[in-house]
Order: C-alpha cells, then structure tokens, then sequence
C-alpha cells in the first residue's frame, strides 16, 4: 500500500487521465525508486501498453521484476530489447543481473562487460564482484617461475584458457540451407586445406578469418561448428566470459591463451562468439584497458609470424557487425563478412527435417510447418520443436506407449511461439548500414533491409 503523499496524488493524477504517458512514466519511476516494487511493476505495464517498445519502460519494468527477484520475468520483458542489438547499456546491466539471478554467469558477465565497455557510467562494482569467475589457486610447492617477481604471481594466477577443445560430430550436411554461405566457408577454409595445390597453382595462401554476421538464433555458432567438422579439425568455442576478466592485463593474457590453445590443436577452428565486445570500435570505448584487448586480439590474429596461425581458422561471429573495428576488416584478419541469414520457407523445412531426424514421427509435413514460420530462425525452430517433443512425452506417458510426432504438434507448438528478433534485428540493420555502405561491404546484407519485414 502506497502511504507516500506525494505518489498518491500521481496515482490519483493518472487514475484520471490514465492515456498520459509521461505521466504514468513519472508515477512508475518514483514508485520503483522509493521501492513500490509491485505498484511500479504495475504502473510499467500500463506504461508499456501505451508505448510497447520504450526501452526506458521496458528496462523499468525489468529492474522491478530483478528487485522483486523475479529473474525469467525480466530476461523474458527485455530479450525484444538485447535481440535487437542496439539496446542502452542500462538494459545490458539489468540483463546481467537477471541471468545471475538465474545462475547463468557466463552470459552475465558478457552482458555486464559488453554493456560497460560502452558506457563505463553503468559500472556496478558489487555485481562486478560477484561475475569474477574464482581464479585457480596456485600450487605453492610448484617451482617458481623465474624472472619479475613482482609480475610473476599475477601472470600465473590469471593466465588461462577457459575454453574448451571440441571435436565436431557433425559437418555441412546438417546444416540445412545456407548454399551461398557453406559455398563462401568452403571457398574460404575448407579448400585451401583440403586441395592445397590448387590454391598454390594460383599464387594464394590460405589464411585470414571469416565474420559471420547476422540476427540471433540464424545458425552462426551451428555453422562454425559444422565447418569444424567438414574440415575434419579441433573446434574451440571461446565465449566473452573465457576472456574478459576484471584484472588489468588478464583479458589479453587469456586472449593469447586462447589462441596458443588453439595453435597446439592444429588443424582447428577457433570460434568467437558476440565478437563485438572483443573487437568493438576503439574510437568508441571509453577505457583504454577495453582498447589494449582490441590491440591483443589484432595481434593474435597477425601472429607473430607468417606461419603462426597456420591451420588455425579464425571464425567470428555476431549480430551487431557494426560495431567491430575497421582494422579487423583488413587482408589476413576478417577479411571476409558473411551474412547469415533467417531461413526461408524452403530452408526451414529442411530444418525443421534435421531437427526431428532422430523423433519417432508420423507422416510429416514439414512444408506445411515450414509455410506458417515464418521470420522464425533456427533457434526458434529448435525451441518448437523442443515444445512439441515435450507435450507429446506427456501424451506418451498417460497412454503407456510412444505416440510418434505428428505435423498437427509441431503446428500447435508454432501457433503458440513468436518469432524473436528478426524484424528488430532488420530494423536496426537498417539505421545502421542503409547510409553506410561506401565501401560496399554491406552489399550481401542490402537486398534484405531494403525488403519489409
Ligand atoms: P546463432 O549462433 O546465430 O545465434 P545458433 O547456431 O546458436 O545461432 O542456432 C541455434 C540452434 O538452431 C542451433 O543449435 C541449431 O540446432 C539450430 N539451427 C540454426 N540454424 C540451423 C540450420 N541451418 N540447420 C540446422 N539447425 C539449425
């Protein structure tokens, strides 16, 4: 119950003209800062209704549902928001709170470093605190290393490489669709490895990096792994949290790890995923700590010398293209951008094939699905059929015997789901390239902006 003055009136103001949106703004604001948590929950609903995609709204919801301690709900108000690429780093921040909350610390502390390399005012040092990963404990009986003191304990306690070597089970035929995209890998990993006397008859070394850009959930991280795979080679996954550390220097330590892991695991791809973080615009990073990681991550990608990064193929991936530092556009670094892009209505049947290939099924018809998904990437594809897969274990159970998958669930589960982002995600891609392709390497990515989504 309410017993502040002050906001009864505002209540009481809004109750009378509930269609005025600053209004109702203010009353939900000062409720969540004098920690009304459940009337500022409501106030931002009511807000949000006249102003459904506020991020200022939506971010207040959010921070009411992580003070109530409701996390799923605020991870659940701001994904439109953090799928749409260009949220305010507040939002960033919030996020980073809830995915704690749920107890996923890698992605929260890849929310929180990615949303305070572009505003360090959002810096929060308790949540800070709480993201560190414990470093491992050094072994006091092991010999010292010789050389600085001073430098020494630091660098062995911190220097690490979190991410692990995988090996792929699967290659390009399980990824479905994407014949121009797997054509450009091919191209660009595959054949200098595979057929190395072809690319030396015509003067080319193999090397440089490729960025896979494009909306989430389009089957980025699938696609490096299914490279990995073809190409018969070690798969390194390296998310934000094996890098980013708190400590001044360790970031970059990690990054040279990292790279030297995948180096020692030759053939190998070495997969960055939301690489924007790692390689975002210096002239737009605030701290100089956040540049010297872009100077490490140049430097590695460079090697040391020609043959340093020899059977290492660099794979990056993201959904904010943009951001990333021109410098890592050059000859030997990504040099090549490819777009990845939602399925069509053809290449989501094919998924939807791959997805339920070990299911028991009936007769499927995957085109029919396929025709009412769509703007559904691979991601939500794989969350429907996940749906349907689970209501049809219910329905096995209560009749004691498998009931095999039928068209009609997976219709059900879709007319349930809502794509997720690509229409934010077009939409953002717009504001960002439709007057900034000068140099033409958004040229890939023209021909879907330019079309309504
Ligand atoms: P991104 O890295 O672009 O965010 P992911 O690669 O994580 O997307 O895709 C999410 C999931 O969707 C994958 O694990 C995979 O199961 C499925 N998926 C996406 N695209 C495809 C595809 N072309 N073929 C088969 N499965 C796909």
């Amino acid at each position: 119950m309410v017993d502040d003055p002050g906001l009864k009136a505002l209540g009481e103001a809004a109750r009378l003209s509930p269609d005025n949106l600053p209004l109702r703004r203010h009353l939900a604001e000062q409720l969540l800062s004098k920690g009304y948590l459940a009337d500022a929950e409501a106030e931002f609903r009511a807000a949000l209704a006249l102003a459904p995609h506020d991020p200022d709204i939506v971010a207040g919801l959010a921070e009411a549902f992580v003070r109530q301690s409701s996390y799923g709900a605020a991870l659940s108000a701001l994904e439109p928001l953090l799928a749409g690429g260009a949220h305010p780093p507040r939002v960033g921040v919030l996020a980073a709170r809830a995915l704690l909350g749920e107890g996923d610390l890698h992605q929260a502390a890849y929310r929180y470093h990615e949303a305070v390399s572009r505003d360090p005012s959002v810096a929060d040092a308790d949540l800070a605190a709480r993201l560190v990963t414990p470093a491992p404990v050094p072994d006091p009986s092991a010999p010292q290393p010789a050389g600085n003191a001073y430098l020494a304990p630091s660098a062995a306690t911190h220097e690490r490489a979190t991410a692990e070597v995988e090996r792929s089970g699967f290659g390009f035929a399980d990824v479905a669709g994407m014949d121009e995209v797997k054509e450009a890998l091919r191209v660009k990993l595959l054949l200098p490895i595979q057929q190395p006397e072809l690319f030396a008859a015509f003067g080319k070394r193999a090397g440089g990096g490729v960025l896979l850009y494009g909306p989430p959930g389009a089957g980025k991280t699938h696609l490096a792994r299914a490279a990995a795979g073809e190409l018969g080679a070690a798969f390194v996954n390296v998310g934000l949290a094996d890098i980013l550390d708190m400590y001044v220097g360790s970031s970059e330590r990690n990054l040279r790890a990292t790279f030297d892991l995948a180096r020692r695991h030759r053939p190998c791809v070495l997969f960055f995923d939301e690489v924007d973080a790692l390689a975002a615009r210096r002239s737009d990073m605030r701290q100089a700590h956040n540049r010297q990681i872009v100077n490490q991550f140049l430097a590695e990608l460079d090697g040391v010398d020609q043959n340093a990064n020899e059977g290492v193929l660099v794979l990056a991936a993201t959904n904010a293209p943009w951001y990333i530092d021109v410098a890592f556009r050059r000859p030997g670094r990504f040099d090549q951008l490819v777009f990845v892009p939602p399925p069509d209505a053809r290449a989501r049947a094919a998924i939807l094939r791959i997805l339920c290939r070990d299911k028991p099924l009936a007769e499927m018809d995957f085109d029919a699905v396929a025709k009412v998904t769509d703007q559904f990437v691979g991601a939500d594809l794989k969350g429907l059929v996940d749906r349907a897969v689970e209501a049809k274990l219910h329905e096995s159970i209560r009749a004691g015997r498998p009931v095999p998958l039928a068209t009609r669930d997976l219709l059900t589960a879709a007319k349930a789901a809502r794509p997720t982002a690509v229409r934010e995600w077009m939409a953002t891609a717009r504001n960002y390239v439709m007057h900034a392709n000068e140099s033409g390497a958004w040229d890939e990515l023209m021909p879907w902006i330019q079309r309504t989504w």
